[in-house]
C-alpha cells in the first residue's frame, strides 16, 4: 500500500485536555476548540474524545463546523460559534442549537430578528482588530444584549505565545473595562492566554492547539504520528542529483529512499533540502525538492531500507517540522492530506 498512514492517539488527546483544565484555576470551565475538523485530525472523533475527557463547551470556526460537532455529540454539550450569525445561518443555528458569538451590531439584529429568544454570545475586539464588537460599538448596544442573556462574552489575545510589549495587559485591561459587572461568564484565553497565569482565565478557557500536542503549550503528549512508505532505494553517485530541478547533488556516494507522500498530502514544498524524516531515532534529511507525491531522503547511515521513514513521531512532533517549514505547528497540523490513512488509537471506542 502506498499510502501515509496517520495515527491520531486520543489518549494523548485526552491527557492534553485534562492537563491545560489543571492549569486553569479552579472553578475556571475549560472548553475546547475543534475548528478546521478539529486541527486536521478529524473533528468528530476529536470531540467525543473530549466529552469523555470532560469537555462541556466547543468552540468552532462556523455554522457548518459546528453541525458536524452536534452530528457526533449528540443534544447536550454547548457549540460556540466564532465568525457568528452570518446570512444563511439561521436554521442551522436553530435547528442544532449552536450559539453564535456575536461579532457586531448588524450580527446581534440578524440574530434577534431571526430567532429571537436563542441563545447568543457576545465576541469583543479588545486591539486584535479581527473580530468581534469595538468598545463604542458595544457601549452603544450593551444594555440592550444583556438584557436577552448572553452566555458567554469572549475576546481574543493577539501575542499570548510572543508578547513583548506588553499587549496581553492591554488587551486585559481593556477587556475587564467592557466586561465588569456584566455578571456574564467570559473567556479570553486560548492555549497561550491558559498560560498566561490565572489572571487571564475568568470563568471559560478556549484551548486549541494545546491539545492536539502544539506549542505554546510546553510537554504535550504527542497526538499525530505519519510514517511515510518507502516504495523504493537507490545508490547515487558523486555528480548525481536528485528530483526536480537537479536542485541537490552529491558530493559522496549515498542511499536514497524514495517515499509515497507530498505536497498534495500535506506536506510543506518548503521542506525541500531542509526538512528530515526519522527512522527509530536516526534523522534522514530531505535530499532535493519535495514533489506532489514523493519525497527523497538520504538513508546512507541506516543499516537497511526501512519500510517506512516517519515525518511525525517520537522523533519530530509537529513544531519541529513547522520550524524546519519556517511555520507554525497550527499550519503543519491543519495541512495533513485526506490521501493517508488514518487510524485512531485509545479513546476507549470513541
Ligand atoms: C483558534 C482560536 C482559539 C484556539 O487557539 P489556540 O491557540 O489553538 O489554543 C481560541 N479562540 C479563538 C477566537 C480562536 O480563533
Amino acid at each position: 500500500m502506498a499510502t501515509g498512514s496517520l495515527t491520531i492517539d486520543l489518549d494523548a488527546l485526552a491527557r492534553n485536555w485534562t492537563e491545560l483544565d489543571r492549569a486553569s484555576a479552579q472553578g475556571v470551565e475549560t472548553g475546547a476548540v475543534v475548528k478546521a475538523d478539529g486541527y486536521g485530525l478529524g473533528a468528530a472523533r476529536v470531540a467525543r474524545t473530549l466529552v469523555k475527557a470532560g469537555a462541556r463547551r466547543f468552540f468552532v470556526a462556523i455554522a457548518e463546523e459546528g453541525a458536524t460537532i452536534r452530528a457526533a455529540l449528540g443534544r447536550g454539550p454547548e457549540i460556540c460559534v466564532f465568525s457568528g450569525h452570518m446570512p444563511g445561518d439561521a436554521d442551522m443555528i436553530g435547528d442544532l442549537d449552536l450559539v453564535p458569538m456575536l461579532n457586531s451590531v448588524e450580527q446581534l439584529t440578524r440574530h434577534m430578528e431571526a430567532l429571537p429568544g436563542h441563545p447568543f454570545g457576545i465576541q469583543l475586539d479588545t486591539g486584535m482588530n479581527r473580530l468581534g464588537m469595538e468598545p463604542a460599538e458595544w457601549a452603544a448596544v450593551r444594555d440592550i444584549a444583556l438584557k436577552a442573556g448572553p452566555r458567554l462574552i469572549m475576546s481574543h489575545l493577539a501575542c499570548s505565545d510572543e508578547d513583548t510589549t506588553g499587549f496581553n495587559e492591554k488587551q486585559l485591561t481593556c477587556f475587564r473595562e467592557m466586561t465588569e459587572g456584566t455578571g456574564v461568564p467570559r473567556s479570553l484565553a486560548a492555549t497561550g492566554g491558559i498560560l498566561l497565569g490565572p489572571d487571564y482565565h475568568f470563568e471559560v478557557t478556549r484551548p486549541g492547539v494545546g491539545l492536539y500536542g502544539g506549542r505554546p503549550f510546553t510537554d504535550p503528549a504527542p497526538v499525530v504520528a505519519l510514517s511515510l512508505p518507502v516504495i523504493q532505494s537507490r545508490e547515487v553517485e558523486p555528480g548525481e542529483s536528485i528530483g526536480y530541478g537537479c536542485t541537490w547533488t552529491a558530493e559522496e556516494r549515498r542511499t536514497v529512499a524514495t517515499v509515497a507522500a507530498g505536497y498534495a498530502d500535506g506536506i510543506l514544498r518548503y521542506l525541500t533540502n531542509r526538512g528530515t524524516l526519522w527512522f527509530d531515532g536516526h534523522p534522514c534529511p530531505i535530499l532535493g525538492r519535495v514533489s506532489m507525491d514523493l519525497i527523497t531522503a538520504d538513508i546512507t547511515d541506516l543499516p537497511r531500507t526501512p519500510d517506512a521513514l516517519d515525518l511525525l513521531g517520537p522523533d519530530q512532533g509537529v513544531d519541529e517540522v513547522a520550524d524546519a517549514a519556517q511555520t507554525i505547528g497550527y499550519e503543519v497540523l491543519t495541512n495533513l492530506g485526506a490521501r493517508y490513512a488514518r487510524r485512531y488509537t485509545g479513546g476507549a471506542g470513541s
